[in-house]
């Protein structure tokens, strides 16, 4: 049945629900529903029974989600693991394989076919709205790839929403070149990025604070929101998240601001990382964690076993009110070198890796809601009657089951209409250059 009328037999997740249900929300807050669909949108949300025979995929009790929003991802950097790899596995290393990448391949159709080849995986698993950040580092990259962003989300408009933030250190926004980047930023509809950290021993806390100002007023000056990786170490001395939160306050910036990774507040005393999540509360920023990232690179150990997960405080910052997402992060680059945007397989394993299921209802909503509130998008990562019929059905009808299996065989509804898109083969890369070693 390609464009079903009637989706019966749904567990839906309540907190993706608008309104909340009226029924009976189970233990893993799940309820069960039927939904009629209408002209590519939910037309109804009924009480499981109310779907006739005709015309209605049953779904037996398997669940339903609306489509996934990814907000962080590097489709820039994705896939060029086969001539770019980091058997060490570090950050460092990761960096370093990364601009010799750039410098060397990173023209627009390279960048171009990379990108796309992300889109066209997260599409596939049932991504509607994707944020990627675009490396700005190496002098004029940035132009290049935002040019590539702007082609390939006018492309992909209607079917993935794609926004990009730029990400560079935040001294590469001094002077003139950080106010034509901002300009680039503002007229490519982008996102203005970056990276804070400790950098050593010698790391100038009151520099960094400089910084941020001046970061949030570029960002104010234009209207444009903020998207930062923060703290992705497992340094306790780390504490620029802190720092982004007392600049947010500062500034009073109305915009959105987002903050990535945050790993080393992890390993910060109790009352330090307590005193950092009631700062980040009261700035109103929301936080991204990118769990099968901070597994892969935290905690490397030459010849050893990693001895720490390298996860933010998923569970304190939610319980503490903070807006938390979970998103892809790399996809087969030196930062990972696997991934392929499942954020099924993210939600999953976050879940696995944060110890999650204890409150695993309100999850759902760190792969949608909450991420589509960062992308301004009302309409995604919600079930509601209005909204567009953009839905992933699944054979798991507990969590038990829906996370114990990676759900391929999954039906994706797009305007009401099942999807037939696969996952591109890794082997269309073959054709670029370097990628088979022909560099
Ligand atoms: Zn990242």
């Amino acid at each position: 049945m390609m464009t079903p009328d009637w989706i019966a037999n749904a567990r839906l997740p309540a907190a993706t629900l608008d309104p909340p249900p009226p029924g009976p929300v189970d233990a893993e807050g799940l309820v069960l529903a039927d939904l009629k669909l209408d002209a590519g949108r939910i037309a109804a949300i009924a009480p499981p029974g109310t779907a006739p025979a005709e015309g209605t995929l049953d779904l037996d009790g398997g669940q339903a989600w609306p489509c996934f929003v990814d907000l962080h991802t590097h489709l820039d950097k994705g896939q060029i693991w086969p001539r770019a790899a980091n058997p060490e596995g570090t950050l460092d290393r990761a960096r370093e394989a990364t601009r010799a990448d750039t410098i060397a391949h990173w023209s627009a159709e390279d960048v171009a076919a990379r990108f796309e080849f992300g889109l066209r995986a997260a599409f596939a698993h049932g991504t509607a709205a994707i944020r990627t950040h675009v490396d700005a580092g190496v002098p004029g990259q940035a132009a290049i790839t935002l040019g590539v962003f702007r082609d390939l989300r006018d492309r992909w408009a209607g079917r993935v929403t794609v926004q990009a933030a730029t990400l560079q250190l935040l001294e590469l926004y001094d002077g003139e070149a950080g106010e034509r980047l901002a300009d680039l930023v503002a007229e490519s509809g982008a996102i203005l990025g970056g990276l804070t950290r400790r950098t050593g021993p010698d790391f100038d806390a009151a520099a960094m604070d400089a910084r941020l100002d001046r970061l949030f007023a570029l960002a104010a000056a234009r209207g444009l929101d903020l998207d930062l990786h923060v703290d992705e170490n497992g340094d306790p001395e780390s504490r620029t998240l802190a720092q982004v939160a007392r600049a947010a306050l500062r500034s009073r910036f109305r915009g959105r601001v987002t903050c990535g990774h945050c790993c080393s507040l992890a390993v910060q005393p109790e009352d330090v990382a307590a005193e950092t999540i009631a700062l980040v509360r009261d700035a109103g920023l929301h936080i991204v964690s990118l769990p099968m990232i901070n597994l892969y690179l935290q905690g490397r150990i030459p010849g050893g076993t990693p001895r720490w997960r390298g996860v933010t405080l998923l569970r304190e910052l939610r319980a503490a009110g903070v807006p938390v997402a979970l998103a892809s992060d790399n996809c087969r680059d030196p930062f990972y070198a696997f991934g392929d945007l499942d954020a099924l397989e993210v939600f999953r394993e976050s879940v696995r890796i944060g110890h999650l299921e204890a409150e695993i209802g309100a999850w759902p909503t760190a792969v949608g809601r909450i991420p589509a509130g960062v992308m301004g998008l009302p309409d995604r990562g919600v079930i509601r009657v209005g909204a567009p019929a953009d839905l992933l059905l699944f054979r798991g009808r507990s969590m038990s089951e829906l996370l114990s299996r990676p759900q391929s065989d999954r039906i994706v509804l797009r305007g009401g209409r099942r999807s037939d898109a696969t996952p591109p083969d890794h082997r269309e890369l073959d054709a670029l250059r370097g990628i088979r070693g022909d560099a």
